[in-house]
């Protein structure tokens, strides 16, 4: 449970780069929506994909416990999901494994 919360935050790191790489290609990306990877815990990463508009990825990043996953590798034992759209599911950390996950980059507050 706590390595699999912690490479929860290993994805958000790569995704953070996504979204620097992400804002620099709106120009000829008019929708905004950019392609992240599955921050869902599996072990090694799941390898998928979830397109998300890049408005909706930072007010994800406003919370440090809070994610994106593709729909269906939710994983209710550590979190649970608080939004829902067809590509993505945001979920938000349970309390027990806030503490691993708040390691933030942009030292975000948690809820
Ligand atoms: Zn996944």
């Amino acid at each position: 449970m706590a390595r699999q919360a912690r490479n929860e935050a290993l994805f958000r790191e790569v995704n953070e780069r996504i979204a620097e790489l992400g804002e620099q290609a709106q120009a000829w990306s008019p929708d905004g929506v950019v392609e992240f990877m599955c921050e869902c815990g599996e072990e090694g990463g799941c390898g998928a994909r979830v397109s998300v508009p890049l408005d909706t990825y930072e007010r994800v990043r406003q919370q440090d416990d809070r994610f994106v996953v593709r729909p269906g590798h939710e994983t209710p034992e550590i979190e649970r999901a608080v939004e829902w759209a067809d590509n993505y599911v945001v979920v938000d950390k349970i309390p027990e494994v806030e503490s691993l996950v708040e390691d933030d980059p942009r030292g975000a507050p948690s809820s």
